[in-house]
């Protein structure tokens, strides 16, 4: 086959890829020299099948050039193939043809889908003008069809957002009449989709349609005159029974062409305002026990405060701190811990009346206000009761929990103007209860004022006290009947550089709280040991006379106080005989078996053990008979021997210390007739301020000196 190529053509490059075929390499070359400047690509094989197998890989050809005489599939084979198969079907084909313009043959072409024929000899114009308006044709053809799947795509999202929206969309025309509504406009309104359009906006803005004539002089018509928005929270809409919803509602205008209108977004508010009020409840109510938290409480008090001013009634606060509770969590695990909670939560509210407000504070802290305009409230009697609620044990899992609390107590205005304040007050009372054992309650006292400084400060200051050698000891003799000392009892202070010499009862819960006790304890046994051994040195005491040091309970955790004897007696090589430890029966109470495994391993390395403040507390004979003490110290409580019944007592405690073989200081003697009635008796020791208080070493070297001069 010969072609016949002539002239060249001006036509510009259009986009598209051309396929060529044709078994003759001569013709595909000079076809494709022809149309390369024309189009993005042009591809060439030389038979029909070889062109079916290509397009139905790749059918990216914008236009198929089909020689119709072939060997093996001539070109109407070809292309009646191609039409069978929806990959290729729809790609325009031009036959190029030697055979003449018979009618036969050009019918046939047309027939089996060929758009157009070119006749051999190519007339090159003819043909690139062919090619370019085909190839126009079929790039408009694709991209029509592109920008149709996009529109239908557009739609579908569209559609998507309308029907899956949480927001009700509601189209209306200018007159207010809807003309769209979405899914879940009418699941909020309780109408199905075809119902709610064609009503009127109004019906679902007023339950009696009695707006509708007004809607020209509606917000929303004037909206869509002045294509404005409008923005409006909760407003009411009207569900099909009439029944209303609460809605967040914003109403956007819009004009297309001739056409106005506006489209309503909704979205129903009753779930979130539900989220909002739970969400208020749990920032400011403790979700444990229901009760206000510490932010309402202090509001309140706040509040407290003014009517108080105003009305001039009575304030007071109560700060209840359960005793130990992290034992129970520890022991037993947290859900009893919970349980506890809750359970003490509804006990102290069963005490209150209804206008007293509680609330629960910190961990294990519950915090109350009483305001009274009747002047006669008994602020112990009510402390008492909240005590004495606690009493009866509390069970969870069918095991029992015995708790106690430690009760601080303050009145406005002596002791604190401002809600904080306040409360400071009340939690150093609270520490004064738990120091003076515990179970019971204590008011504010100006005593603990230094408490009352920012606590952290007084934290700070505390730990930096053991660097800067402001914790000091006073000592304090305890004599036999003879008035001879045979023991000294060291007494810690904090010299503060700024409030003075602190007592122990204004700093130790302070170090119990920060950690700082076993610290404390040690630095104490260092500066007593110290000085005592210089005593001894000196010839100023004999090494019979013993020094008493005092513990706190938690001192026994861990058994810390082993380990801190052990270790001064590294230091010091000191004899431990020379050692009597003081402990509180409350601190024995709070783990007999501990405790008692403890103190037989300190009496085994030879410490003699003082049972403090007897009579204070449980007075329990038992503890007398199991534990291996050397000494019990009565509680100042029966000193007041004037009165008959201290004298009784005094006696039989006497009485029975001597069946345990336990020896008695008698403490706080504070005159001349405790002394002798003491002597009278035959307790064996005394110690208060009528024999010697307590004074700095300075001091008691000067007393031991005299001492010592007589005696010589
Ligand atoms: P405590 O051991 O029950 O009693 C000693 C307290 O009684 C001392 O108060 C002392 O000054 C006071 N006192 C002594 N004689 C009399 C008297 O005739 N009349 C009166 N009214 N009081 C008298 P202080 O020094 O304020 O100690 C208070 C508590 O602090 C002590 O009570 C003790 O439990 C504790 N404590 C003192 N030093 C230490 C220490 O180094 N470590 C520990 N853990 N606790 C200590
Ligand atoms: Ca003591």
């Amino acid at each position: 086959m010969n072609t016949h190529i002539s002239g060249n053509s001006a036509l510009p490059m259009q986009s598209g890829n051309i396929l060529i075929v044709d078994d003759r390499k001569e013709n595909l070359f000079a076809l494709k020299e022809l149309l390369s400047p024309h189009c993005e690509e042009v591809t060439c094989v030389d038979s029909g099948n070889e062109a079916l197998s290509l397009l139905l890989k790749d059918n990216h050809f914008s236009l198929i050039l089909l020689d119709v005489q072939m060997p093996g599939l001539d070109g109407f084979e070809t292309l009646s193939l191609m039409r069978k198969h929806p990959k290729t079907r729809d790609i325009p084909v031009i036959f190029i043809t030697a055979i003449h313009k018979d009618e036969k043959y050009l019918h046939l072409g047309y027939e089996t889908g060929a758009v157009d024929y070119i006749c051999k000899p190519i007339d090159p114009v003819l043909m690139q003008s062919k090619v370019s308006v085909f190839l126009d044709m079929a790039i408009n053809k694709q991209k029509l069809e592109g920008d149709l799947q996009q529109s239908i795509e557009l739609e579908k999202a569209k559609q998507t957002i309308l029907d899956h929206s949480s927001e009700g969309i509601v189209n209306v025309d200018e007159f207010g009449f809807i003309t769209f509504a979405n899914p879940a406009s009418a699941r909020l309104l309780d109408y199905d989709e075809e119902s709610i359009e064609k009503k009127h906006i109004f019906k679902l803005l007023s339950p009696d349609l009695s707006f509708i004539g007004n809607w020209q002089q509606s917000s929303y018509a004037n909206a869509i005159k002045e294509s404005s928005h409008i923005k409006e929270n909760n407003v009411h809409l009207y569900k099909r029974d009439g029944s209303a919803v609460t809605v967040d509602l914003s109403f956007g205008s819009y004009h297309k062409g001739k056409e106005k209108g506006g489209v309503f977004v909704f979205q129903d508010t009753t779930e979130r305002k539900k989220e909002e009020e739970a969400l208020l409840v749990l920032a400011t109510h403790d979700s444990l026990t229901q009760l206000p938290n510490k932010l309402i409480f202090k509001e309140n008090l706040s509040s407290s405060i003014s009517r108080a001013d105003r009305y001039e009634h009575e304030l007071y606060i109560m700060l209840i701190d359960l005793d130990r509770f992290k034992k129970v969590n520890d022991q037993l695990g947290q859900y009893a811990g919970d349980s506890l909670l809750r359970d003490v939560a509804k006990r102290l509210m069963s005490v209150g009346r209804a206008v007293d407000f509680f609330a629960r504070i910190g961990s294990d802290q519950f915090a109350v206000i009483f305001e009274d305009d009747s002047f006669n409230f008994d602020a112990d009697m009510v402390a008492n009761k909240l005590l004495h609620a606690m009493e009866t044990p509390f069970t969870y899992d069918q095991q029992q929990m015995d708790i106690s609390a430690s009760i601080g107590i303050v009145k406005y205005p002596h002791y604190g103007k401002t809600a904080d304040e306040l409360l400071d007050a009340a939690d150093s009372a609270m520490q004064h209860a738990k120091q003076n054992g515990r179970n019971q309650f204590a008011h504010f006292n100006t005593k603990d004022q230094p408490l009352m400084m920012d606590k952290i400060d007084f934290e700070y200051n505390l730990r930096l006290a053991l660097t800067n050698n402001e914790i000091t000891c006073v000592y304090q003799p305890i004599v036999d009947t003879d008035l001879n000392t045979v023991m000294i009892e060291v007494l810690v202070r904090w010299e503060h550089p700024v409030l003075g010499v602190l007592s122990p009862e204004q700093f130790l819960p302070i170090a119990q709280e920060i950690d700082l006790i076993n610290d404390l304890g040690y630095r104490v046994f260092q500066l007593a040991i110290e000085q005592y051994q210089s005593w001894c040195k000196q010839g100023l005491c004999s090494e019979d006379v013993k020094l008493c040091f005092n513990l706190s309970t938690e001192q026994f955790f861990r058994k810390m106080i082993v380990n801190d004897v052990l270790r001064i007696r590294e230091e010091f090589g000191v004899d431990l005989q020379q050692i009597v430890l003081e402990v509180k029966e409350t601190t024995l109470l709070e783990d007999v078996e501990m405790t008692s495994q403890v103190l037989h391993e300190l009496k085994s390395m030879g410490v003699s053990i003082s049972l403090d403040g007897y009579g204070a507390g449980f007075s329990s004979l038992k503890l007398l008979s199991n534990l291996p003490l050397s000494y019990i110290k009565i509680d100042r409580m029966f000193n007041d021997v004037e009165k008959g019944v201290n004298q009784k007592i005094l006696k039989s405690i006497h009485h029975f210390a001597h069946l345990f073989s336990l020896e008695i200081i008698m403490v706080g003697v504070e005159t001349l007739y405790q002394q002798q009635f003491m002597q009278e008796v035959g307790i064996e020791y005394q110690q208060g301020f009528w024999i010697q208080e307590p004074v700095a070493s300075s001091e008691i070297e000067q007393m031991l000196s005299l001492k010592t001069d007589t005696t010589s």
